[in-house]
């Protein structure tokens, strides 16, 4: 990695409300924030608190914690970060970023309450991914529960159910490819062929256009997502082609100093992986804080 400019840490302290802030409290900016904690760095958590999983209550495959609600995940998380003393953590949305000399200074919105200027020498973004409202009605209330749309975290839960696949027709041969590993009885339909869904008394009623209605188990449907950008663009992170950030092994973007980790640097959204590259930006900022160059 490319370590940018380095102080020794007492020198870095002195000049910065924080060794390190992290933008975003889910599996990603958790996980971050527990590695710089225990560096005794002072590493203040922001978070909006709305993370996107939180409306189903099975996150399956976790390690250790298969099939564990999420909230209760990061409240275990929370709870075992307040340990540290050098730990803080605000509720509130860091709405602009940028450079200042040897380090970064953010605005942080908490609701109901005046803005805070804020300065760090290292920043983690952690935002997670912003999902798009599904153009079927009915489909995001559900979302979570009778509709999924990934199969690494739903797919063995649905093994049994009579599943139902929507969306582009693209997705569906993808899907397609993927689901028979997992499930046995599937029907495919494009999103545009359905009017709607709700939850009935036998399970998920889907009303299609030309007017048949069946009863399903659960259905996988599409998902748009977009990456939040607006901070990473500010802080003037590079990307690669496919618009994700681009990151060295230790998460560190193009930006000496600026981490990312988690779904907003990530194609895989899964929260083991949220969790592994939230350690990996961690440690690379606490490099960036305590080691001198060569
Ligand atoms: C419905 C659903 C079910 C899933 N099920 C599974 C599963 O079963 N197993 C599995 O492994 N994975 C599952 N996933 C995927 C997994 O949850 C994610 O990959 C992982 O949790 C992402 O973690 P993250 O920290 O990157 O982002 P998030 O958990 O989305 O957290 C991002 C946080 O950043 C905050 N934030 C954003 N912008 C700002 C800002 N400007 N200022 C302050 N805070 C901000 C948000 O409010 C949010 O709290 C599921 C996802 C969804 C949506």
């Amino acid at each position: 990695m490319n370590i940018p400019e380095l102080h020794s840490p007492d020198l870095a302290a002195a000049h910065f409300d924080f060794d390190s802030i992290v933008i975003g409290g889910g599996a990603a900016g958790l996980a971050a924030s527990m590695v710089l904690a225990r560096a005794r760095r002072r590493v203040l958590l922001i978070d909006a608190g709305a993370q996107n999983n939180l409306r189903t209550t099975h996150a399956g495959g976790v390690f250790l914690h298969d099939g564990e609600a999420p909230a209760s995940l990061y409240a275990r998380a929370l709870e075992q970060l307040a340990v540290y003393p050098t730990f803080k953590r605000r509720q509130a949305l860091v709405t602009s970023a940028g450079a200042v000399d040897g380090g970064f200074r953010l605005v942080s919105e908490p609701e109901g309450l005046p803005p805070e200027v804020l300065t760090a020498k290292t920043i983690v973004l952690a935002q997670g991914v912003q999902f798009s409202p599904s153009k079927i009605p009915g489909a995001d209330a559900l979302w979570g529960t009778s509709v999924v749309n990934c199969p690494f975290c739903d797919g063995y839960e649905s093994r049994d159910l009579h599943v139902l696949v929507a969306g582009t027709s693209d997705y569906l041969t993808h899907m397609a490819a993927m689901l028979p590993a997992w499930i046995d009885d599937l029907s495919y339909a494009e999103g545009t062929e359905i009017a709607g869904m709700k939850r009935g008394t036998e399970g998920l009623e889907v009303r299609f256009t030309d007017g048949r209605s069946e009863t399903f188990g659960r259905a996988f449907v599409q998902q748009e997502w977009t990456q939040r950008t607006a901070l990473a663009d500010a802080l003037g992170c590079a990307r690669l082609d496919d618009g994700l950030l681009q990151l060295d092994g230790f998460g560190q973007t193009t930006v000496a100093g600026v981490f990312a980790a988690g779904d907003q640097s990530a194609n895989a959204m899964q929260v083991n992986l949220a969790v592994g590259s939230g350690h990996a930006a961690g440690t690379g900022a606490v490099f960036a804080l305590v080691i001198e160059p060569d």
